[in-house]
């Protein structure tokens, strides 16, 4: 990955704000920009350079994966380190708004009215996404696919939803996966009504809806999909509501394009479904970036003016919730392009009756 550009993007970025040092601390973001993949870091960006900092637990490890910055591990903490440097710098000192507070009341201490709050400047460089990054997600997202398919046959009556949770974080990790990139849903019956539903001992019957909501994180980043599948043959209620949710998800896919805004996407899905007359039971917005972090830059949502760049990654998800009959929800991944879309995810979308 091109750490070095990066980080001189983010330095032109600061000169833009009058920044003169600049601290990183959130790990989504010291990744970004220097493959730092441990858990404890700081970058001190400065304009001619940056001097990462870590603690006695990942000097090796830091060596290794930062190549463009200084390493330094301090005997005492990174804050406190990168502090003492930073005074010596330049006049503005910005710190990302993600901080804690106890951070951020130590940096306020020492810089006062010299301290400069600066939001999402990373996130902003991290909104579109480099070919190799594309590649990164793909892969992601391919791995997750194939355990989607691998869980099909383990669909059955008498399973409960925890089984199968467990069974597909297993089989990421089986695939080469770090983790899952988030809890996995699964959620039968009238809990598949509950948007974020956590898995239950709930057994699974037959004549229901199961719905799958998974994600992987595979070389740093995630995957997200979300499938709604039938135990047994779906009656006609069922597929009125699966066809509902397809038929928003297809027009918010073909909504999809770089300059159109998050809002519209939104729009093009609640359309359909508000058409059924079941508006309010879409209950969350149509989408989001996705990334190093599951849940980043931009927003697919009502009132989101920002128009969607070429190559963000979003995700496309409407749902309808019915309380106490069932939920569908149909997720997938694609690529913002010129004019249109590249779709991401490989599975089908028609619905599956097991
Ligand atoms: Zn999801
Ligand atoms: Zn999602």
């Amino acid at each position: 990955m091109p750490y070095s550009e990066r980080l001189k993007k983010l330095q032109s970025a600061l000169a833009a704000e009058r920044v003169d040092s600049f601290l990183v601390l959130a790990p989504a973001n010291l990744r970004y920009l220097t493959g730092f993949t441990g858990s404890n870091g700081l970058l001190l960006v400065e304009e001619r350079g940056a001097v990462f900092f870590t603690d006695g637990r990942y000097t090796t490890q830091a060596g290794e994966e930062v190549r463009n910055a200084r390493v330094v591990t301090p005997k005492k903490a990174v804050l406190d380190a990168a502090i003492k440097l930073a005074a010596k710098g330049g006049r503005r000192v910005g710190f990302e708004t993600s901080v804690s507070y106890p951070a951020y009341a130590r940096l306020a201490k020492q810089f006062k009215r010299r301290l400069r709050p600066l939001n999402g400047v990373v996130e902003k460089l991290r909104l579109v996404k480099e070919d190799g990054e594309v590649a990164a997600i793909r892969a992601s997202v391919e791995l997750n696919s194939r355990v989607f398919d691998e869980m099909l046959p383990l669909v059955k009556e008498g399973v409960s939803e925890q089984d199968l949770a467990a069974e597909v974080e297993y089989r990421m990790r089986r695939h080469g996966a770090g983790k899952a990139s988030f809890d996995t849903i699964v959620a039968s019956g009238p809990r598949s009504a509950l948007p974020h539903a956590p898995p239950s001992a709930r057994r699974l019957r037959a004549g229901e809806f199961v719905l799958f909501d998974q994600g992987a994180i595979l070389n740093g980043y995630a995957s997200d999909m979300t499938r709604t599948v039938f135990l047994g043959r779906a009656g006609r209620e069922a597929r009125r509501l699966y066809a509902t949710v397809l038929e928003a998800q297809q027009q918010a896919r073909q909504a999809v394009r770089a300059g159109v805004r998050g809002a519209a996407v939104d729009r093009a899905a609640r359309r359909v479904i508000r058409q059924r007359g079941w508006g309010r039971y879409f209950s969350h917005s149509t989408g989001h970036g996705v990334g190093l972090e599951i849940h980043e830059m931009p927003r697919l949502a009502a009132g989101d003016r920002s128009p969607l760049p070429a190559g963000a990654v979003v995700t496309i998800e409407p749902g309808v919730y019915l309380p106490g009959f069932a939920g569908v929800r149909i997720e997938d991944m694609l690529v913002v392009r010129e004019g249109g879309s590249d779709l991401l995810t490989p599975t089908p979308h028609d619905l599956i009756e097991l």
